[in-house]
């Protein structure tokens, strides 16, 4: 039905639009069997799926989204921080129960959606040019040296 498909490959996974992909992130589902099962906190992966046996641990997501994610976060907070100030004055203590639990949340759960996004993209990405070699055992994530 779709023209991506016709070139006769039997893929039995696509790549999801980006509101799909940030929700599967979000909610941790697995890349492979879709259930609840890719992290083990909140920001930090399980070893592996716990349905279908995915080894989550092959797969190098890295430190990339931490970086800029911090940066991103921090300076949109500093400049709600400053217009809050200046336009309502508030005492010292106001910011502190206000900006603290939100930078803390915002860059857990930011953390967590784009490792999720990352890991999800290269499973699917590793998947789709190994084609259909993943039963072999042989290792998927093209950036992972032995
Ligand atoms: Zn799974």
């Amino acid at each position: 039905m779709s023209d991506d498909m016709a070139d006769g490959e039997d893929r039995k996974f696509e790549l999801p639009a980006s509101a799909n992909l940030m929700k599967a992130a979000a909610m941790g589902e697995c890349p492979r069997c879709g259930s609840r099962a890719l992290f083990k906190s909140v920001v930090s992966f399980a070893d592996r799926c716990s349905s279908c046996d995915l080894d989550y641990s092959r797969f190098n997501v890295g430190d990339g989204p931490a970086a800029f994610l911090t940066l991103a976060i921090g300076t949109v907070l500093a400049i709600l921080a400053i217009v809050v100030d200046q336009w309502f004055h508030p005492p010292f203590w106001v910011h502190v129960i206000l900006w603290v639990p939100l930078t803390i949340g915002m860059v857990l759960y930011g953390l967590r959606i784009a490792k999720g996004m990352l890991l999800i993209v290269e499973y699917q990405r590793s998947a789709r040019e190994a084609g259909s070699l993943e039963t072999g055992g042989t290792r998927l994530s093209p950036g992972e040296d032995q």
